[in-house]
């Protein structure tokens, strides 16, 4: 029996894999991957290893969870390392533990490498310190997408002194929008929206929870960081500048050649 590496691809530069995934990726006799892993990323995979996308596309599933879950354990049994590689880290939003229960109820061994998730390549891009001390005091993972256990005050721990990451935003900020204010956030709150964080489409834009309703939606991979740690860097900029939304790569163009991908 081979073993399963659940190995975290992080945000899409490869330069932000850990040195242990590339390493596996390299040994990799197959290797399962999100279709969100970018193109950089697989090609750190030996070139004999077997690609295997089991991603989703435009909401469409190739193939369900439980199919996943099957080709794992086959893959193991005449594999001897057997790659799943997931977009950010594989144990936030990532179905690990379905896996995981898999792979223990097959007696397949397995080992989790972790990797850079969503959040924290976002707002290294946007330079947020995600729990200034200063403003805030907790860091909420979360996302709108209800799953089966959910029990509708997910976002209960929300105050003024959270800094707020949610994946999967959506097509309607408007809804997040609601959401936030409903739990008592001010309308002024600062928003950062990082796209395609860590590649070379990145987006950043600086908003506030008033303005999601208007404000065009950036492209998928998208997540919102909401909370006063997201007025940090707006801060340095003219009032007129802070809530009005614009697109990174204009108005910051010196600070984006340090922060951003050339
Ligand atoms: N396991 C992943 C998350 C998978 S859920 C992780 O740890 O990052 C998919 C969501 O992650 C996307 O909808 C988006 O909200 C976020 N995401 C993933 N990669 C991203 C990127 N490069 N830039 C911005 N958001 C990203």
């Amino acid at each position: 029996v081979g073993k399963v590496y659940l190995v975290g691809a992080g945000p899409g530069d490869p330069e932000l894999l850990t040195v242990k995934a590339l390493r596996i990726l390299g040994q990799a006799k197959v290797v399962l991957h999100d279709s969100l892993v970018s193109r950089e990323v697989l090609a750190e995979a030996s070139p004999q290893a077997e690609m295997v996308d089991v991603g989703k596309r435009c909401g469409t599933k190739l193939l369900s969870q439980e199919d996943i879950n099957a080709l794992l354990v086959a893959y193991a049994s005449n594999h001897d390392i057997v790659v799943r590689l997931k977009g950010g880290d594989p144990l936030i939003f990532g179905r690990a533990a379905e896996e995981i229960t898999a792979l223990r109820d097959a007696g397949v061994p397995f080992e989790i490498v972790p990797g850079i998730t969503a959040v924290l390549s976002a707002a290294a891009a946007a330079g947020i310190s995600l729990s200034d001390r200063r403003v805030a005091s907790q860091i909420l993972i979360t996302t709108l997408s209800h799953g089966p256990e959910s029990c509708g005050r997910e976002w209960d721990a929300i105050n003024s002194a959270t800094t707020v990451a949610i994946y999967m935003p959506g097509r309607d900020y408007g809804a997040l929008a609601t959401k936030l204010l409903d739990k008592g956030l001010s309308g002024d709150t600062p928003c950062a929206i990082v796209s395609h964080a860590s590649s070379a489409g990145q987006e950043i834009r600086w908003t506030r929870i008033a303005d999601l309703y208007e404000d065009a939606r950036l492209p998928a991979p998208a997540i919102l960081i909401v909370g006063k740690v997201a007025a940090q860097r707006a801060e340095d900029f003219p009032p007129d500048l802070l809530f009005r939304g614009f697109r990174s790569g204009e108005a910051l163009q010196p600070q984006v050649s340090v922060w951003g991908k050339n």
